[in-house]
Order: C-alpha cells, then sequence, then structure tokens
C-alpha cells in the first residue's frame, strides 16, 4: 500500500536540485534515515556535499530524512562518545499538538484504551471515568492549529530570542516542519558551545519556568509594595511589568477574584486607574493599595504571564544531540516538504500551501474516515467509507497519515 508513496517520493527526489538539500556544514553532521515500513533508524552516516546525499536518498526513498543539530569531528562515528562532539545550534520545537486550539474539538478524537470512553478535542491527561492515563488519540491539524503553532514562533524570535538574547536575523533559521509545526535553529557562535545545563537554561527561561517575581525587581516594607520593576525594564522584568499592567487594566472584578482574594480584587478594580497610573509612572510605584501583598501580586504576575511563555518541547531545545528534519527533504506523515520560511515574509506564509512538493496529478483514493482536510487550494471532508479520485498531494497526504488507501 505504500508502494505509491515510495515512488512518488522517490520521483520527487530525483527531480530535486542536489542544492536544497544543502546544510550548513554538512561535513559535520550526522545523517540519519528511517524507511518505509522500517521501524530502526539507519544512523552515523556522513555526506560531504548535497550531490552524495541526492544519490544516496534517490537509491534508498526514505520516508524521513534527518540531519544531526550537532557538529562532530567524526559524524559517521557509531560511538557517540567518538564522534568528537564539537558544538550544536540551539533548536526550538513548536508543535501545535500541544497548543488547545479549539478547532481540535473538530478533528481531534481520543479514546481511553481501559473503559473505551470516548470524547473530542484536546486528550485529558487521565480518564474521566475511570482515571486511567492510557489514552489513545487520533489528531489531525488545521489551518488553525498551524497558525497557533505559527504564533508561538513569532513569540519565541520577538519576544525573546531578539530583546533578551542579542539573537540577530542572520543567526536563525524558521523551518516548517511538514507536519505539525514549526522549528527555530539558532547558528550564532555565542549559542552553539552550550551545554545541555545552558540549553536547559533557556528553554526554561522562554517557558516561564521556576520564575520567581521576587527576583525581578519586587520588594516590600512592612507588608506592603513599594517597589516593583519598570515596563521599560529589559528581558522578564519589563515584560512581568507590562503583562500585570495589560492583564489588570483588561480584568473584570470577577476575573480577579479568581486569582486573587476578594477584598484585594475589589480594590484593584475600584482603583484600577490609578493603580495603572502608578505602575506606568517614572520611577513606576506599586504600592498603595489595601490588602496587597508580595503574595497576591505573585498571583497576580503569575496569571498575566500565562500567554508570555512560549510553548516549546524542551526536550528539543535542551538536547544537543538532536536529529532534525533536512530542509526539503519530505514528511514521511504527511509528504509535504521541511520548508525554510523566510522571517520578514512569517506573517503571509501558508504551510499547507507552500509546502506542498506534488502539485500535478490525482490519485484515487479509499477513505476511511477523515475531518475536513485542505492541502493547497483543494479541500474535502469530513467524510468516511468512500471512494474517490482526489489531487495526488491531497491523497497522498491522507495514505501517509494513514487514513486512505490507494484504490
Ligand atoms: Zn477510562
Ligand atoms: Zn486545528
Amino acid at each position: 500500500m505504500r508502494e505509491v508513496v515510495r515512488r512518488e517520493f522517490n520521483r520527487y527526489y530525483s527531480g530535486l536540485e542536489a542544492e536544497e538539500l544543502r546544510v550548513p556544514e554538512m561535513p559535520k553532521r550526522e545523517f540519519a534515515f528511517l524507511q518505509f515500513g522500517g521501524e530502526v533508524m539507519i544512523r552515523h552516516m556522513k555526506f560531504n556535499d548535497p550531490a552524495s546525499l541526492k544519490g544516496y536518498i534517490v537509491e534508498n526513498t526514505p520516508a524521513h530524512i534527518y540531519h544531526s543539530s550537532a557538529y562532530y569531528k567524526t559524524p559517521d562515528a557509531v560511538d557517540m562518545n567518538e564522534k568528537g562532539w564539537q558544538s550544536a545550534d540551539l533548536v526550538f520545537d513548536v508543535d501545535s499538538d500541544h497548543i488547545r486550539t479549539v478547532c481540535k474539538e473538530k478533528h481531534d478524537r481520543w479514546r481511553c484504551m481501559e473503559c473505551g470512553r470516548e470524547g473530542l478535542g484536546f486528550p485529558p491527561e487521565s480518564c474521566p471515568n475511570c482515571s486511567m492515563k492510557k489514552i489513545d488519540t487520533r489528531t489531525w491539524i488545521c489551518e488553525d492549529c498551524l497558525e497557533a503553532a505559527k504564533k508561538e514562533v513569532i513569540k519565541v524570535i520577538d519576544e525573546y530570542l531578539i530583546p533578551d538574547f542579542g539573537i540577530g536575523g542572520s543567526d536563525f533559521d524558521v523551518f516548517f516542519s511538514g507536519h505539525r509545526g514549526y522549528h527555530i535553529h539558532v547558528r550564532s557562535e555565542s549559542v552553539r558551545a552550550l551545554s545541555g545545563d545552558g540549553r536547559r537554561e533557556i528553554a526554561d527561561y522562554v517557558r516561564g519556568i521556576g520564575l520567581d517575581v521576587r527576583s525581578h525587581g519586587f520588594r516590600d516594607v512592612k507588608n506592603e509594595i513599594l517597589v516593583g520593576p519598570d515596563m521599560k525594564d529589559g528581558g522578564w522584568r519589563g515584560r512581568i511589568a507590562r503583562a500585570v499592567y495589560e492583564f489588570v487594566n483588561r480584568s473584570s472584578f470577577v476575573e480577579l477574584k479568581e486569582v486573587v482574594a476578594p477584598n484585594v480584587a475589589k480594590n484593584l478594580s475600584e482603583n484600577k486607574e490609578k493603580f495603572l497610573k502608578n505602575i506606568a509612572s517614572d520611577p513606576p510605584y506599586w504600592g498603595g493599595l489595601k490588602g496587597y501583598t508580595l503574595e497576591s501580586l505573585e498571583k497576580i504576575a503569575l496569571a498575566s504571564i500565562k500567554d508570555l511563555v512560549c510553548n516549546i518541547d524542551e526536550r528539543v531545545t535542551i538536547d544537543s544531540k538532536r536529529l532534525i528534519r533536512c530542509p526539503n527533504s519530505l514528511h514521511g506523515k504527511s509528504a509535504l516538504k521541511t520548508l525554510r520560511v523566510g522571517y520578514s515574509n512569517i506573517d503571509d506564509f501558508d504551510p499547507l500551501k507552500e509546502a506542498v512538493a506534488f502539485r500535478r496529478g490525482s490519485i484515487r483514493v479509499y477513505v476511511k474516515e477523515a475531518p475536513r482536510v485542505r492541502i493547497g487550494d483543494d479541500e474535502l471532508g469530513p467524510l468516511d467509507d468512500k471512494t474517490l479520485e482526489v489531487p495526488l498531494a491531497l491523497g497522498l497526504y491522507l495514505i501517509c497519515r494513514g487514513a486512505a488507501e490507494p484504490r
């Protein structure tokens, strides 16, 4: 059944300019491949140039192609300790599966493997019926999921990498993964030598993990807050100040009451204008509200920053030996390309259109079950138990997702 996918993948790679497979500093990278139907990754390969990589790919037609984020002295050494790790790109992975978008109610399903309880949308951590944690999911992506992932990418870059870490526009590349999300590869010298610990600190920083407002400029004097950060401050100090301002500004008494004690919420909402004016003044003044303590401020700050922390897969960022998808390679679970996204045009980037690798032809498929799916300008579904002729890219997508079979 996968033969048609393999054949089309081969056709795609045969027609690809070898240069499109170029990876920066190729001879220092480990390459790895997953074959169709294969479970074992073929690893520890080395290619000195795009032409030899293309030759291997056309001959073997893998379902997934990866290279190391790391630079090694001997990338093809089989023993990891003998590879001679030199440095590694810093990678951020944003996966729409981890973002709670409302569209998931339309296209995702979960099922408890223990009792059979089923539901729509984002899967619960444990079954609401039997509280077991064996939850099977059937997830799809749509434009809204990918748009949410894109917003996270922009947040990581615009709110953290550029202002807080001094990363410049030429120091990073953004890639659409070819399926559920985006990757950011940072290649500047300043991050390449970072150890796993350093990478973890960066991951925690952008995720707001272990954030202690007391270490960001707040001080209480006789249980009353007088001193706090300035909205113009850099890093988390200013971010918290601005977030608190916006949160208090937009929240009603009822919303504030969900975060802090009723008397504090009442005081805050009754004196909102004065409070906001005070923390926006130069220098800022954070005091003057009855019953308002450092503890209540901490609660407000944590509620305020909820949308500011980044939803990244921290395992990818802390790993200094990660295997990441090769640019312009096909994703075996979607038949879409891993595609570099020009950051200045990211707002207009439509992954479901621009990452389409198969732009001509059609294929007859039997669809077991699928929600509404769009690939390129073609759309179908929701449908089940139907045989129909569809554009090739859409058909291959459904086959790769396991929702259809060629007929
Ligand atoms: Zn259950
Ligand atoms: Zn969606």
